[in-house]
């Protein structure tokens, strides 16, 4: 192993690359993870030096706060390689500003920009060979941190580990998403933490999501937990409902996830010429849509599939197929998007980042 000091990271590199051993064409999502990881820690009030080192397990303390409070946030973006070879973060920065916006939210420490950036682009230069050029190829990043004080009393912890590690994707032909529209259970509440990327929504989403699986449906559509009456989002993705040819999103709030994807589509439909409204829309008027033949399209939007159109959904006893169309605006949005994000298209938002 050899040990080198850039700056403020530490650099431990593995003596042996796993990347041989390694099918790219038939990758499992988040299974596979590169050679190294970066690892900073928390304690005594302050940031430690950060350490790139080959990807390994970690040892804690059975009473490790994590395990008993959840303490824990986490992110989620892409890497993509162009067709000359150069590595390409996409509005990174917007993740990192969401990351401590969630860190905040569960009394966990910020994370200074030039551990969750800085330690991001040394790890990725590092980890280039990863990233596979063409379309639906990237590598994800998965960038998180745990509470790891140890102690079962109920408060927050004293330490902290930020740890970002690496995994790459290949994404296929989108499966054919069926949604069930929440009458009962909530993700997220007024107040809550429905905002925050904290591993908790996502562990209080498996029942309720368990229950439509049995039901032959994939996803949920959220609704607000008051009324049940507004369409919010799904699993991990923010939802777009086409009625006519105008696209509809929920406004953000305290209980729906500022997500990157959807606001580069807002962006990239207006900027298309597509009417788009941020406004809630309400489960009777898409019942209404689905009835009169307006109701177009449904997608969802997330970093993992970019754009999920859906293909059916649920609401209590009533099921409704979407059409099949030509010319869908979720195809058109996505390819632009991928455009930009592979580097095929001017980049006129500024949201790609080289890394050099
Ligand atoms: C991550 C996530 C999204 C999508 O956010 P992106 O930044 O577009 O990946 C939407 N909703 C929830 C609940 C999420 O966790």
């Amino acid at each position: 192993m050899e040990s080198t000091t850039t700056s403020d990271i530490e650099i431990m590199l593995s003596s042996q690359s796993k990347i041989n051993e390694v099918d790219f064409e038939n990758l499992t999502f988040g299974t596979v993870f590169t050679d190294h990881m970066l690892v900073c820690d928390f304690k005594n009030g302050e940031w430690q030096k950060p350490v790139i080192q080959p990807y390994q397990p970690f040892t804690l303390d059975p009473s490790t706060k994590v395990f008993h409070y959840g303490q824990a946030i986490f992110e989620g973006m892409k890497a993509y390689k162009d067709e000359q070879g150069d590595v390409w973060m996409f509005r990174a920065n917007e993740n990192f500003n969401r990351f401590n916006k969630s860190a905040i939210r569960l009394a966990m420490p910020e994370v200074p920009e030039e551990v969750f950036m800085g330690g991001l682009r040394k790890l990725l230069h590092i980890e280039k060979d990863w990233v596979r050029y063409g379309m639906g190829r990237s590598l994800y990043i998965r960038p998180y941190m745990i509470a790891t004080g140890e102690g079962v009393i109920a408060q927050p912890s004293s330490e902290y580990k930020f740890v970002i590690i690496l995994s790459p994707a290949k994404s296929y032909y989108n499966q054919e998403v069926k949604v069930v529209i929440a009458n009962h259970y909530s993700r997220a509440a007024n107040g809550g933490i429905g905002a925050a990327k904290a591993a908790g929504n996502y562990a209080g989403q498996f029942y309720p999501t368990k229950l439509a699986v049995e039901k032959g449906f994939q996803q949920i559509i959220w609704t607000d937990d008051a009324t049940h009456t507004k369409l919010e989002e799904a699993g991990t993705m923010n939802v777009f409902f086409r009625i006519n040819n105008t696209l509809i999103t929920a406004p953000t709030s305290e209980r729906i996830l500022d997500g990157v994807t959807r606001k580069s589509l807002i962006d990239l439909a207006k900027r298309e010429g597509i009417d788009v409204e941020v406004r809630s829309l309400l489960v009777d008027e898409l019942l209404n849509a689905a009835k009169n033949g307006t109701l177009k399209e449904i997608f969802g939007a997330g970093t993992a599939a970019v754009i999920n159109p859906i293909v059916g959904f649920a609401y209590e006893d009533l099921y409704f197929d979407l059409p099949k169309i030509e010319n869908s605006m979720a195809m058109e949005l996505k390819d632009k998007l991928n455009k930009i994000q592979y580097k095929l298209a001017e980049d006129t938002f500024g949201w790609t980042e080289k890394i050099e």
